[in-house]
């Protein structure tokens, strides 16, 4: 029986690649994604057999949208033996912030609470699987982390005590901790609840599942379109910095073979960890667990973190 994988922002990048690599295992890759005729054109430009991989559509920044999603997952019929949290959005120079329909800033609604939402909803559809070992991956990164060469740069992510949570984070609220906007800042907010979810999502529910929860750094793949929004300078030096400078250069396809082993091969069946290959890439370098920043690993934060998360998705 094949096994499937849902994939949310497969249509390009690390998920795209994931995608890929899933497929080649011998996995069903439910591709979920905003843009469905880019996507076939993507799955169709790496060659991907038609019959490896579904297109659905979603868009994260609205919870309306991922309900739907689920509807037409669960209208394939098919188990959920592994989910890739993996779409994102970063638009470092934005003054003004956007607004997603429920009325969310855009950044942490599309990278935190969509897949808040869907990983708690999915759980549901995992828990039916028979599939001996069912996974549950959300991408995080470096930036989550000062502690860590990659995630110097400032600004630094701050949670602070979730206070723009508290207060429903809705306009004029548009940061996690109620303070000013700040887009790049908001972007590593958002991966700093991405890995806290993680570990949250393993203190609660693995002991009872038995599902597998992680996390990951690829590497710094700094040829995606995650850096469109960014000034187009920096597009092009950024790439050879990485490579020539910091040494924390990935390549796409590498990144989504990274992914497609922490979802599937059995060295990486250990719940509650973060994967990383290290800042500075060697060949064949090997992966290791790697802590998390001090904020991402503070057992506290991430229960009010979910609490709160959860009141604003209307889980609870
Ligand atoms: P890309 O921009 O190439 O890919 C992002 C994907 O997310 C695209 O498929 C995009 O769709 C999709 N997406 C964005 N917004 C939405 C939305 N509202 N609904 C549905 N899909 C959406 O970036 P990367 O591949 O680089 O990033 C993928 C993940 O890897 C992210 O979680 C990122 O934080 C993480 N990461 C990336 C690193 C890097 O160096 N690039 C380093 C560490 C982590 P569309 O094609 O329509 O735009």
């Amino acid at each position: 029986n094949q096994a499937t994988v849902v994939i949310t922002g497969a249509s390009s990048g690390v998920g795209l690649q994931a995608a890929r690599a899933l497929a080649q295992k011998g996995w069903y890759v439910v591709m979920a994604c905003r843009d469905l005729a880019k996507a076939e054109q993507a799955a169709q430009s790496l060659g991907m057999s038609p019959d490896s991989y579904k297109i659905l559509p979603i868009d994260l920044g609205s919870l309306a949208s991922v309900k739907q999603f689920v509807a037409d997952f669960r209208s394939l019929g098919r188990s959920l033996d592994a989910l890739v949290c993996n779409a994102a959005i970063y638009m470092p120079l934005i003054k003004e912030p956007l607004w997603s329909p429920e009325g969310y800033e855009l950044t942490v609604a599309t990278n935190h609470l969509g897949h808040f939402y869907l990983c708690n909803v999915m759980l549901e559809d995992m828990k039916r699987s028979s599939y001996p070992d069912r996974r549950m991956v959300i991408l995080g990164t470096v930036t989550h982390n000062p502690d860590e060469l990659g995630g110097k740069i400032p600004p630094r992510p701050d949670l602070g005590n979730l206070e723009g949570f508290e207060q429903g984070f809705k306009d004029p609220i548009t940061m996690i901790d109620g303070k000013k906007f700040e887009p790049v800042k908001a972007y590593k907010d958002s991966k700093v609840c991405n890995v806290l979810t993680m570990r949250e999502l393993h203190r609660r529910y693995h002991e009872s599942t038995g599902i597998t929860f992680t996390s990951l750094y690829p590497g710094c793949v700094a040829t995606t379109a995650l850096f469109r929004n960014h000034y187009p300078l920096f597009q092009k030096i950024f790439p050879i910095f990485q490579k020539y400078i910091t040494g924390g250069f990935v390549t796409e396809e590498l990144s989504g073979d990274r992914v497609a082993m922490v979802v599937a091969d059995p060295e990486y069946k250990q719940s509650g960890v973060y994967w990383s290959w290290g800042n500075r890439q060697k060949k064949d370098r090997k992966s290791f667990v790697q802590k998390v920043s001090p904020q991402a690993s503070d057992d506290q934060k991430a229960q009010k973190m979910w609490d709160l998360s959860a009141k604003l998705v209307g889980l609870a």
